[in-house]
């Protein structure tokens, strides 16, 4: 099964031959005891966490371990049984800062290769009432349908349409000619110094079953891969040479070839009219703008007016001058 908006074709191609394709219950277990407490563990990742017949028994010890735990799923490879013990055990722990999406298959085909089954109509059965009895904020149900609308063979469960869905090209990762107009968002360069709009330090990655930590859900061709959990600390990655070329050239206009420049989730900043970096847009983790957009290919600031002095300053100056 595969999604047309993730271009796991690409993660295929570029991960090494010979290493595992699932992480072990015992390699969670090592990077879970890694991660600094505020790290939020996201259950998700570049394809469907569910497919890994460990996924649940990693909830269970995430979420017992007392941590900040997220979930996005198809619920491919999810029984029933699993949906109740998740729900009936965790449920209480969706928010909006630790949602619980589930992607459903969509109208378009979107979901390739999805074929419905009694079990996972069970399996969703079990997340819809969930969300009718007690519909926690943070519990929702997506497709990448332009219209919103689920899989034929699903509209008997799913009577709400959902909300309608525009693509991006995941940092450049994906072919906007394989799509119709209008489905992904128009590609982006970002010229400017920037940062992630989900985060300042770059500290939103992805972790790989042979314990490759990736930049980020976008980087479907590995191309910025900044450590590895499994022979490393999470300080050592944090610190290390990969990751601080990565900041280098954030911050420098233009710089390499960094994924972010291709990406719509990267937020610009800006230097105009003064010395401090500002943020030209809002970002996840700063929603105040203090500096005005700067408009590409970059303009010639404009001639300001010399200043006079100010009246109690020029006095004084006149006073010093005179001398
Ligand atoms: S700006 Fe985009 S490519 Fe860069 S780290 Fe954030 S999500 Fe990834």
């Amino acid at each position: 099964m595969a999604c047309r908006f993730c271009p796991q074709d690409r993660l295929v191609k570029s991960y090494p031959k010979g290493e595992p394709r699932d992480l072990s219950l015992a390699d969670f277990l090592t990077v879970l005891e890694k991660l600094p407490s505020h790290v939020r563990v996201d259950l998700s990742g570049m394809a469907e966490p569910w497919l890994n017949p460990d996924a649940t028994a990693m909830a269970i010890l995430a979420f017992e371990r007392r941590r900040a735990v997220a979930v996005y799923t198809t619920l491919q490879g999810m029984t029933p049984d699993e949906a109740t013990l998740l729900i009936g055990r965790f449920g209480s722990r969706v928010s909006p800062e630790t949602p619980w999406v589930i992607h459903l298959p969509d109208d378009e085909g979107n979901m390739v290769g999805w074929r419905p089954s009694e079990t996972y109509r069970e399996t969703l059965s079990r997340f819809l009432a969930f969300a009718r009895l007690q519909g926690p904020d943070g519990l929702s149900f997506m497709t990448m349908s332009a219209t919103g609308s689920v899989a034929p063979a699903l509209q008997d469960l799913v009577r709400d349409t959902l909300p309608p869905f525009r693509g991006i090209s995941r940092a450049g990762n994906l072919n906007q000619e394989e799509f119709r107009p209008g489905a992904l968002l128009a590609a982006v360069r970002q010229e400017h110094a920037l940062l992630c709009g989900s985060t300042p330090f770059f500290d939103h990655n992805v972790l790989l079953p042979n314990g490759d930590v990736l930049l980020c859900c976008m980087d479907y061709g590995r191309q910025h891969v900044v450590g590895n959990l499994l022979t490393q600390t999470y300080e050592a990655i944090h610190a290390g040479a990969t990751l601080g070329t990565i900041r280098a050239q954030a911050m420098t206009p233009s710089a390499g070839t960094l994924l972010c420049r291709h990406c719509h989730n990267a937020v610009c900043l800006s230097h105009r009219d003064g010395t401090h970096w500002r943020l030209t847009a809002a970002a996840m983790w700063s929603p105040d703008v203090a500096a005005e957009p700067i408009p590409y290919p970059l303009q010639p600031a404009p001639q300001q007016p010399a200043r006079l002095p100010r009246p109690g300053l020029r006095r004084m100056l006149e006073r010093v001058l005179a001398l």
